[in-house]
């Protein structure tokens, strides 16, 4: 029996940060709750208290030394060189914060909790916006991911006899964890959209990762019409052909014309026009976040990810109280001292159009070579 759509949550990201001057000091994941919450689109009986991962069930793809380290280095609040170094910890990208063990565990609690729902109904919709941390590798923190909660999830759904995931991955960086770790496993098909020549530099267009991963790399600049074209001519084709059972999204926000971490140039609506296609691929959906580095567009975008999933159109004025959700916001940074004021009066971006470069199609004429199929 198919049930309204499922948002797992958790308190844990509420106040929690990487420290003052990290991208992640910001709320995000609260955010996304308290405007949902404000808009009436989620009701408490729709909404799920997300578990924590165990260490064991973490052990399905990160290395027990790993996982021994960080949970070490949470208790201690410090790493020493050697540890720092081989993993990758207490340094700029991966900082030593409070909940540097049980915030990621939590997130991949509710990746293996949405993945266990699904598996058992023939369709359903899960949101975990936490979910998002597609680089960490099994054995290393990278680009502000301890735990690889997408990867989990995917194995996951596997674990359950699911045996063709579609994963779709929004954010402005590659989805290099992800990619690597399905990279020669049939069931699995992972197609990224990012920005060419930022980091982690890696997800060339020529580049299928030995198997039949596709990237989508988009040039500085890229808009509304560019990612609809990406959609139509690449993205939806490769995923009609491989038959998913499952399609796995993740909606980083930081592709958003107003996020501070990459040069391109999306409002929330063309996010949202994604989702909602996508949503046709399959029965079953688990979507994540991922990165969004701007309080406001983060929290904007990710509860219209959420009216969308629930059929409602987040473009809507916002009410009183949502309004004083988004008025409550802070950024330290200098776009945050003087807030432009439709990031409290609006929550869909002005539209952001544009032509539809070569390079873009370019990029598109490559992923179809070769079909793709399900088995
Ligand atoms: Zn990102």
């Amino acid at each position: 029996m198919s049930i309204p759509p499922l948002f797992i949550g958790s308190e844990i990201y509420r106040g929690s940060s990487y420290g003052p001057k990290h991208p992640l000091a910001i709320p995000r994941v609260s955010t996304a709750i308290d405007l949902s919450r404000a808009m009436g689109w989620l009701p408490d009986e729709v909404y799920i208290d997300s578990p924590m991962a165990s260490p064991q069930e973490l052990a399905r793809f990160h290395t027990p030394d790993y996982i021994d380290a960080l949970h070490r280095a949470e208790a201690a609040q410090r790493v020493d060189p050697e540890t720092g170094e081989r993993y990758n910890l207490g340094r700029l990208e991966n900082p030593i914060f409070p909940e540097m063990y049980r915030r990621p565990a939590t997130a991949v609690g509710s990746a293996l909790l949405a993945a266990r729902i699904l598996a058992e109904r023939p369709a359903g919709i899960v949101y975990s916006p936490a979910s998002g941390t597609h680089h960490a590798r099994p054995g290393r923190a990278s680009g502000f991911c301890y735990f690889n909660a997408p990867v989990l999830g995917i194995l996951a759904l596997l674990d359950e006899g699911i045996e063709r995931v579609c994963y779709v991955d929004l954010d402005a960086h590659h989805g290099d964890g992800v990619e690597e770790a399905f990279a020669h496993d049939d069931r699995v098909l992972t197609i990224s959209v990012h920005e060419e020549g930022r980091w982690p530099f890696t997800g060339k267009a020529e580049d299928r990762a030995g198997g039949v991963a596709r990237n989508l790399p988009v040039p500085p600049g890229f808009n509304d019409t560019e990612m609809a074209y990406l959609l139509e001519n690449a993205i939806l084709p490769l995923g009609r052909a491989f038959r998913p059972q499952v399609v796995v999204i993740q909606t980083g926000s930081d592709a958003l014309a107003e996020d501070p971490l990459s040069r391109l140039e999306l409002s929330n609506g063309a996010l949202w026009d994604a989702v909602r296609a996508l949503m046709g691929l399959a029965p079953r959906l688990l979507v994540v976040g991922g990165g969004g580095y701007n309080p406001w567009s983060v929290g904007r975008c990710w509860a219209g990810v959420w009216a969308t999933l629930n059929g409602i159109d987040p473009a809507v004025p916002p009410t009183l109280e949502a309004e004083r959700v988004l008025r409550a916001l802070t950024w330290s940074r200098a776009a945050g001292r003087n807030p432009p004021e439709h990031w409290f009066t609006t929550l869909a971006d002005a539209p952001r159009p544009g032509p539809v470069r070569d390079a873009v199609r370019r990029v598109v004429a490559l992923a179809m070579e070769d079909s793709v199929s399900g088995r």
